[in-house]
């Protein structure tokens, strides 16, 4: 018979806390709220029907113009042994995955476990291998701009980071199990409203305009979004000094003294920001929770 792994333990430790978890009857998306009840109509179609660690749990039905968006979170566990969270929906007879992320486990990080996932988009163009890879490009800076907005964590190189799990101690240690349940739904709608592709479209949220993204010039015209960074520039914090900065501030926001506690979530922040020459290491990296860190990006902008 077979051991059940480190990895394995842990990714049941997580499901264990996010069955607690509870929306309240509706998602917070930025200011807006849009109400669900618990539960779906139509079974939504499970990759390993039984090998799910959620079994169920995390199931709500969501009234959008144009029927009924219901949505399935299920837990599982990969062929090459990562576990994954999956987001499905379906709205009428169109279901599918609309986002995932991946349980990561960075052994520099103290064994913590990561709730990450990079941001990409499938994106066809005709033609030109050029126009395609711009055209994905374009739409994931933009994406991930609307997620900054919003209050979540997402690196220069389109790394959305929804929380740091810690299995020793069996909770997440930068955001509440409610807000990372929050948070995993609304990318996950936000990011099928986006597409576009899977009848997902919602009149509350920012509208994404295909016009905006056809490009009609010849590859050398095109006026391409700054380039997004690469992994190897040290712009990103990489995931275990993370770690390294939330447990040297205490888990606590540097500038207000809130914790995740408190309903708000903590985000690893540039103290002189790169831009400005700052560099990528613990002394010039601080702990600031998701409100404190927007109004002092406005600040630097002002
Ligand atoms: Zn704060």
């Amino acid at each position: 018979m077979l051991k059940a792994s480190q990895d394995d333990q842990d990714a049941l430790q997580f499901a264990s806390v996010l069955s607690k978890a509870n929306l309240h009857g509706s998602i917070s998306i930025g200011k807006f709220s849009l109400p669900c009840k618990r539960g779906v109509s139509d079974s939504i179609q499970y990759n390993q029907a039984g090998l799910d660690m959620l079994n169920n749990q995390h199931e709500y039905t969501f009234d959008i113009q144009d029927g009924e968006l219901q949505v399935s979170l299920q837990l599982y566990e990969n062929i090459a042994g990562h576990h994954r969270l999956f987001c499905y929906t379906r709205i009428g007879n169109k279901q599918g995955m609309a986002f995932s992320v991946n349980l990561t486990t960075e052994k520099e990080g103290d064994n913590v476990i990561y709730l990450t996932q990079k941001i990409k988009f499938v994106e066809q163009y005709k033609g030109s291998t050029n126009l395609a890879q711009a055209h994905r490009r374009q739409k994931q800076v933009v994406f991930c701009d609307l997620l900054k907005k919003l209050g979540l964590d997402v690196t220069e190189s389109g790394d959305l980071l929804l929380g740091v799990f810690d299995p020793l101690k069996g909770r997440l240690i930068n955001t509440s199990a409610d807000s990372f349940l929050n948070d995993f739904i609304v990318v996950s709608i936000l990011k099928g409203h986006f597409q576009g592709n899977k009848g997902c479209q919602l009149e509350i949220l920012p509208t994404y305009n295909k016009l905006d993204y056809i490009f009609t010039g010849k590859d050398e015209e095109l006026d391409l979004p700054a380039k997004l960074v690469d992994n190897k520039v040290k712009r990103v914090i990489p995931l275990g000094m993370r770690y390294k900065v939330l447990k040297r501030d205490s888990f606590k926001c540097v500038a207000c003294g809130r914790t995740a506690n408190d309903g708000i979530k903590l985000h690893i922040d540039h103290k002189v920001p790169f831009s400005l020459g700052g560099l990528t290491e613990l002394s010039n990296l601080q702990t600031l929770c998701n409100e404190c860190n927007i109004s002092k990006s406005n600040k630097f902008l002002d």
